[in-house]
């Protein structure tokens, strides 16, 4: 099949990253969108009257006349699924799906942890979604479950990583300053965010100190016990890396883009000129470079004193670079930066996208 031919379809597709798979999948080269899933809410009506459409671009035209249908896989003709649905929800339907052959690309987090789930930021850890296979022969599902991380982890664990093959990444304080579109829509009331800063949000800082480790740990293939039947598939798993983290989160006023300012201790210290050529030269595996959402570049480095800045630097690379700033000693620990990512692009939609390509490119749809 040629890869311009594949069906896909968005669960959730009304929602706030649900939104940002439609604008990026109109006129993409390898998948056609078949199908637009949401809650009984919108189900019947014509994607143009459920949707509350936010987003700067418009709402491109082949999804305008679409009819809603149900999140169910009597409803859904497709092969791969983006799954833009709510933790609770997701965790009843994504494995359904997965079952019943899909392979499902999910922004939430209910499978992030499981042991046989690829957590992809395909320019850091590629190979990891060889867990499929695992995953595949120990749920005797067709499908598949594939998660990119919390949208804050992502520009974060992007940085580590290239400080970590260069230098090793010991610790890593954080603290982040979060856009109100990853609160989803209509998401955080006016009267609680204007002229204002919310300094919890429920669940993330337990996400972003644990889910940089699973995604930097090591991909490991473990030879079955030598009692079971010859020819069996061998298992995989992720160690976790060792590197602690203390994370703050933070909701601010700005409509899109994460911020995170961090500090890290290395196991080689490095001055900040040597950190800013590592960040700058990071490349991503072979496997994931040359993808139709690949990020060109992975990593930019601004070097002026007050960049990164969410309304300036967001849309790097069209929404999928990771943009690095402010790169200086630390006199805590050895280094400190900030870094920017798009939270409903790299760190949602464009994300799962990426990690489907991956996928198809691996052969493993
Ligand atoms: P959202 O704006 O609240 O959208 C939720 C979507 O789910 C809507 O399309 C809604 O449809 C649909 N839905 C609700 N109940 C449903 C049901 N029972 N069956 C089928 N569809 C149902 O949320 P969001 O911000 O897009 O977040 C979606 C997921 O992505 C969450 O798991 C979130 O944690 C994750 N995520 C978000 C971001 C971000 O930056 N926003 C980043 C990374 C990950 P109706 O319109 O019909 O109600």
């Amino acid at each position: 099949m040629s890869p311009s031919q594949i069906p896909v379809a968005v669960l959730g597709a009304t929602g706030s990253v649900g939104q940002r798979f439609i604008s990026l999948l109109d006129q993409h080269p390898w998948f056609k969108v078949v199908a637009l899933a949401a809650s009984d809410r919108s189900v019947g009506q014509k994607y143009s009257e459920a949707c509350r459409w936010v987003l700067n671009d418009p709402m491109p035209d082949y999804a305008r006349e679409m009819v809603v249908v149900p999140a169910t896989t009597e409803c859904v003709d497709a092969k791969i699924v983006f799954s833009a649905l709510h933790n609770e929800i997701a965790k009843d339907l994504e494995p359904q799906f997965a079952q019943a052959g899909f392979a499902v690309c999910s922004n939430a987090s209910s499978y992030r942890r499981g042991e046989d789930v690829p957590l992809l930021l395909p320019e850091i850890n590629a190979n990891h979604i060889q867990l499929v296979k695992t995953q595949r022969k120990k749920r005797g599902w067709s499908g598949a479950i594939l998660t990119n991380p919390n949208c804050t982890s992502t520009g974060l664990t992007i940085a580590l990583k290239a400080l970590d093959n260069a230098f090793g990444v010991k610790k890593v304080f954080a603290v982040s300053l979060q856009a109100l579109s990853g609160a989803g829509y209509p998401g955080v009331s006016s009267l609680d965010i204007i002229d204002n800063v919310i300094p919890n949000i429920k669940g993330e800082e337990e996400k972003v100190e644990w889910e940089p480790r699973k995604m930097l740990g090591k991909y490991i293939e473990t030879l079955e016990p030598p009692s079971t039947a010859a020819g069996t598939p061998p298992g995989a798993r992720v160690e976790l890396a060792d590197i602690k983290f203390s994370v703050h989160t933070n909701r601010v006023a700005v409509i899109d883009g994460h911020t995170v300012c961090a500090s890290v201790e290395l196991s080689s210290p490095a001055d900040p000129e040597a950190a800013e050529a590592i960040l700058r030269a990071y490349a991503a595996p072979a496997s994931a470079r040359e993808l139709p959402s690949s990020p060109r570049p992975v990593i930019e480095v601004r070097s002026e004193a007050d960049r990164p800045q969410p309304r300036l630097d967001r849309l790097a690379g069209k929404g999928m670079t990771t943009v690095v700033g402010r790169v200086r000693r630390d006199p805590i620990l050895d280094l400190k930066f900030v870094v920017l990512s798009h939270n409903t692009i790299r760190g949602a939609a464009g994300g799962s996208i990426y990690n489907a390509e991956l996928l198809v490119n691996e052969g493993l749809l």
